[in-house]
């Protein structure tokens, strides 16, 4: 029996965002956040063009004070004069209902509203407050999501559950409490904006805390317990290596779950670090699983005692970052790129083999060997490159095999398929 590569998506309802679908059966959708002051027009308008242009399909922006919702529909325009179409989503907490209502340039220039339950007021006022922008969205017709966080789940639905919980005749851990109050936010939230007037296909929900199997736990259990379209991310995930491999590690066992309609990878950048990293981050999870593609991809080996120089992880980093840069240019005319395979590989052992698994690779010579440097193609051996410029000339052969196999009309020598995976 064959087990199938492809991960069959949890059905969800689909939401329309701008002009982006979330959920059903449209592909997974790479969501990002600015950190700049949205008060500040021109540097917010910088950072989402670069978010966007790095591959983000949704960009996120704060709207936390009057002077940033100020500057909604500023932002919108200069991204529209700009050329970029990204949908805005504007995250408010505490005076959302303030905002929403006083800035209708806003309410309309945004695509979609994240509403965190938790923040939206106390007692009677949360209602009133949670109302009066769940009104904005039916109003301007636009999608919400309703996203809880631990960090600021609503202490007063916390309070009431661990009462319960105490009185139960078989308590559950404060862990499990705690999960089952950010479901029961999410739900009974989702379940008030219907009430007033949101359609449910309107209504996207997150339910974010920042450990890997908590996490896990609270997404599959949401995912049992309703269709609305869900957003996937790992809250606080942190810097730099534990950020990536706590985010990937949780949103890899979901998406193989088959749940998940949006990710936003939660990175917390290096001191001036690229905000954009958190975008690449998230499409290489979704394409190293199989689920969308977006960039070629190199094939490196790691490296090891048998070779002497750095020279193929640098022709590794240099290919990889070529290929990044033309995508802007090569989806628009060579459809299907995204799949290509490339291998840059460090010597004799896996260098041939690797480099013919990939559609042209790359074998460079380890120590003591021939200084010369077979390259493949779609599996046959076609050149030896040698020399000083072998990283310019590998480049070149990229290059017209991307314009010989992916050009309108060009015939694929051979296409690249999953391999089933036996089992007996
Ligand atoms: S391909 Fe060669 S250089 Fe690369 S890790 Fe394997 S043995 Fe080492």
């Amino acid at each position: 029996m064959g087990v199938p590569s492809a991960v069959p998506r949890r059905a969800s309802r689909q939401v329309l965002v701008g002009g982006v679908a979330i959920g059903g059966d449209a592909p997974i959708v790479v969501q990002s956040m600015t950190n700049t002051d949205t008060a500040d027009a021109e540097a917010t308008v910088r950072q989402v063009l670069d978010l966007a242009r790095a591959g983000s399909e949704l960009v996120r922006i704060t709207v936390n004070s009057p002077e940033a919702a100020a500057q909604v529909a500023t932002i919108r325009e200069k991204l529209d004069t700009a050329g970029c179409s990204v949908p805005l989503v504007g995250d408010f907490h505490f005076n959302g209902h303030r905002l929403l209502k006083q800035y209708p340039g806003c309410a309309e220039a945004l695509a979609k509203y994240r509403i965190n339950p938790g923040n939206v007021g106390h007692g009677k006022k949360r209602d009133d407050q949670f109302a009066t922008m769940i009104e904005a969205a039916c109003k301007y017709e636009k999608p919400v999501r309703i996203g809880v966080n631990w960090g600021s789940l609503d202490p007063e639905l916390l309070a009431r559950m661990m009462d319960e919980n105490g009185r139960s005749a078989a308590p559950l851990d404060a862990g499990a409490v705690m999960r089952e109050a950010l479901i029961a936010s999410a739900l009974e939230s989702a379940a008030q904006a219907v009430q007033w007037g949101l359609p449910a296909e309107r209504i996207v929900i997150s339910c974010k805390v920042s450990g890997v199997q908590d996490l896990v736990a609270v997404y599959r259990n949401l995912a049992l317990r309703c269709d609305y379209a869900l957003h996937l991310g790992l809250t606080e995930a942190g810097m730099g290596s534990k950020g990536i491999v706590a985010s990937t590690a949780a949103m890899g066992i979901l998406l193989q779950d088959g749940i998940g309609d949006t990710i936003r990878v939660s990175l917390t950048p290096e001191p001036n670090g690229d905000r954009t990293k958190e975008v690449i981050v998230a499409q290489e999870l979704l394409q190293t699983m199989g689920l969308r593609s977006f960039t070629p991809l190199v094939t490196a080996c790691p490296g090891c005692g048998r070779t002497t120089s750095t020279y193929f992880q640098e022709l590794a980093d240099k290919i990889q970052g070529y290929l990044r840069a033309q995508m802007p240019v090569w989806k628009a005319h060579y459809p299907g790129v995204e799949d290509m395979k490339v291998a840059v590989m460090g010597c004799v052992v896996n260098g041939p083999g690797e480099s013919k698994h990939a559609d042209i690779g790359i074998s460079l010579p380890g120590t003591n060997e021939v200084p010369v440097a077979p390259v493949y193609v779609d599996g046959e051996k076609t050149v030896t490159l040698k020399g000083e410029h072998i990283a310019e000339e590998f480049q070149a052969l990229v290059a017209g095999y991307v314009q010989q196999n992916y050009a309108a009309g060009a015939v694929r020598k051979r296409a690249h398929a999953h391999i089933p995976i036996k089992v007996a």
